[in-house]
């Protein structure tokens, strides 16, 4: 019985799979289920038929074309963002999966599929954020450099709601982080650090009618009378700055900003908070339905939405 109480759960799933299905010629969504098409490395494919326009097809679900097996790639990036070393993670696939897999292609898959996943998340909207918003910046050593990182974390649901990628501070690029921090829901408050730009840059975001005249309380931290930093965001910002003290491939400045959205995808969207036990996504209304290999539901999702 207990193997049947699952039974209605699949079909739900499949029937929402069945309504995204679009013919890839026509976009027509009266398609029917054809045979199936034979792989080397990802098994039998679920082939389709388009009533509309007669072409068969299977889907793109994200691994179009890849030699790979799927799960080993959405498993690689998953430990990639998750701050496994590379050698560790050789050695766990190698034990595992029976591969042998470069860290070279592990960087590669872990950029492709964050732009592709980044893409499609870009778009939902959360119904559930909170009304206090914690801001922070970490510096980013690409070689001497020193970049800067903003994020902005919604309280309550500890979902990064907005972040930024600046090769300096100032009054511009707080103005620009500041509305990209607000552009899925407007908060009571956002808490930020005393550097000297903020209230410049909230003056000239929310105090005046380029936002429509909204007004959001700018609070500020003393870091000089308390010692600390943002404690509420802190667990999450001392997760950006371990993952990104380990990424190699964070010398360029092209990849550095992907690498960085990666850490967030697997922040908001992949792990369970430690403090909350939810995923940031799921508190905030985001029933993905990814299952439990989040990183290939992700892609999956991504690919044919
Ligand atoms: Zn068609």
């Amino acid at each position: 019985m207990a193997y049947n109480q699952n039974q209605p759960k699949r079909e739900q799933n499949d029937s929402d799979n069945k309504k995204l299905v679009h013919c890839r010629f026509c976009k027509s969504k009266n398609v029917v289920k054809k045979g199936y098409r034979k792989t080397e490395k990802r098994g039998k494919i679920q082939r389709y038929l388009c009533r509309k326009c007669g072409k068969a097809f299977t889907l793109d679900e994200g691994f179009y074309r890849m030699r790979n097996n799927e799960k080993i790639i959405a498993m690689s990036i998953d430990m990639y963002f998750s701050n496994l070393s590379s050698r560790k993670m050789r050695n766990q696939l190698h034990r595992h999966m029976n591969t042998k897999i470069s860290h070279v292609s592990v960087l590669d898959w872990a950029r492709r599929f964050t732009l592709k996943v980044h893409k499609f998340v870009d778009k939902l909207n959360p119904s559930d954020l909170g009304k206090g918003y914690y801001a922070d910046g970490t510096k980013i050593d690409r070689q001497g450099t020193k970049d800067t990182f903003w994020a902005c974390v919604d309280w309550k649901t500890r979902m990064i709601v907005g972040t930024h990628y600046s090769l300096r501070e100032g009054n511009k690029e707080a103005v620009t982080f500041l509305k990209k921090s607000v552009r899925k829901g407007l908060p009571n408050y956002i808490q930020v650090d005393s550097a000297k730009f903020y209230p410049r840059a909230f003056r000239r975001t929310f105090y005046s009618n380029k936002v429509g005249g909204l007004k959001v309380e700018h609070r500020t931290q003393n870091t000089l009378k308390t010692g600390r930093y943002n404690v509420r965001i802190e667990t999450v910002f001392s997760k950006i700055k371990d993952r990104v003290d380990d990424f190699r491939g964070l010398k360029a400045l092209w990849s550095a900003p992907i690498l960085l959205a990666g850490v967030v995808l697997q922040h908001n969207y992949i792990e369970a908070h430690t403090t909350t036990n939810e995923i940031p996504c799921a508190l905030a209304g985001l029933d993905l339905q990814t299952g439990q290999n989040r990183w290939l539901g992700l892609i999956r999702l991504a690919s044919v939405c």
